[in-house]
């Protein structure tokens, strides 16, 4: 665990951590696949920059984002390599989407035909990926009627290069059967293209499904969570852990019985009880549905979380670890010698997925990143505080 003097609070991220996640997809999938990171929603709440800068070395095939604006970061960043934008792309976004060479992914003639018109106004060429739905029904192609649409986007103008084809798999975490279902009904799109015409790239893995059936691997996988740290499904291999989260005690007291506490007054101590109150709350993305039910870890010791979770402070009950002070450190997601409290741990309790945690973690905490067993600040600018 690394320290940040400075702050209240504070995400640390272990980059060793997030290169071995990363180094393991590329053992499960072999060499000759690419891999595509996903960075979107700030690389899962981490820091696209910071990750990317990470990432950059392992010579990935390219990043996948959702948004537009998220490519154009990664431009300005000093990105060069390939930037896929794995979401269907707002109308309005096209053109500063080529203008950021960024490749799009389509789901409709419609969409192909305004991102073919984009091209030929800024005298462009716009690589493309096709997305097929097989099950997901959020974006793409429908797999049952691909006679009706598969023609025409193969007769897209030469303003459009067609990079790759792709689908997104729903249940990889939870199932096998539904991953080869998915599969089999991509597989059908695809043999219906035109193969003397068009070589595209195939990609289908999530984090999920390329612990779930590696061999689907193909051309490219587009691995998120696993790097990040979330676990990709009850029986499959767990990921290092990558980000912990950390809070300052600011205020300790003893609490006799009857003295009630937070918003509501959900909690009363029943006895004699000792409290430190954390600085972290929903504001810093502290999941409030942790209130009553959660814990912090405080000289190695699990200590829970009592009463509703406020937006800047957390109150935990340290009566089995008395000797904790204000200015100790203690940690919500992460470990303090034998004792871990995992971030799946806390999604489950909370209700909710890692993605949503990670996502959630606001950027009033700063990221502290370390490189190995060397702690380091890291020069992004979300570490000043
Ligand atoms: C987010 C996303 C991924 C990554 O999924 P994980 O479950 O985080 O590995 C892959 N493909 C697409 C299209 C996505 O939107």
């Amino acid at each position: 665990m690394s320290t940040n003097p400075e702050a209240r609070a504070w995400v640390h991220v272990r980059a060793d951590a997030l290169l071995r996640n990363y180094r393991r997809i590329v053992e499960a999938v072999g060499p000759e696949t690419g891999v595509l990171p996903m960075v979107k929603a700030d690389a899962y709440g981490l820091g696209m920059e910071d990750v990317v800068a990470r990432l950059e070395p392992e010579d990935p095939w390219g990043f996948g984002v959702a948004a537009v604006a998220e490519g154009v970061r990664l431009r300005t960043a000093g990105v060069t390599r390939r930037v896929v934008v794995c979401s269907p792309v707002p109308p309005g976004e096209v053109e500063a989407a080529l203008e950021a060479d960024l490749q799009l992914s389509i789901s409709s003639l419609r969409t192909l035909q305004r991102v073919e018109e984009a091209a030929r106004r800024t005298d462009r060429t716009a690589e493309v990926h096709l997305d097929v739905d097989t099950g997901m029904g959020r974006s793409g192609f429908d797999w049952r009627s691909v006679d009706a649409w598969l023609p025409a986007f193969e007769a897209a103008s030469e303003r459009v290069r067609w990079v790759g084809s792709y689908t997104h798999l729903h249940s990889a975490d939870e199932d096998q059967t539904s991953v080869a279902r998915q599969w089999d009904r991509f597989s059908g799109v695809l043999s219906r293209m035109d193969v003397s015409t068009r070589s595209t790239l195939v990609h289908v893995l999530n984090s999920a499904g390329v612990f779930r059936m590696p061999s689907l691997a193909k051309a490219v996988v587009r691995p998120g969570i696993f790097l990040y740290g979330g676990a990709v499904g009850d029986d499959q291999p767990a990921p290092d852990p990558v980000v912990s989260v950390h809070a300052r005690v600011v205020h300790t007291r003893d609490a006799p019985a009857g003295t009630t506490l937070g918003y509501g007054t959900t909690y009363a101590s029943a006895g004699d009880e000792r409290w430190a109150t954390l600085s972290i709350g929903y504001g810093d993305g502290l999941p409030r549905s942790l209130g009553n039910r959660g814990h912090a870890l405080l000289g190695g010791v699990r200590a829970p979380i009592i009463g509703r979770i406020s937006m800047d402070v957390t109150v935990v009950d340290i009566s089995d670890v008395p000797e904790v002070a204000e200015g100790d450190v203690a940690t919500l997601i992460g470990s303090q010698g034998q004792s871990v409290i995992s971030l799946d741990e806390v999604a489950g309790l909370a209700e909710t997925i890692s993605y949503e945690i990670l996502t959630g973690l606001t950027p009033r905490l700063p990221r502290v990143w370390s490189d190995g067993s060397r702690s380091a600040k890291s020069k992004s600018r979300n570490t000043s505080s």
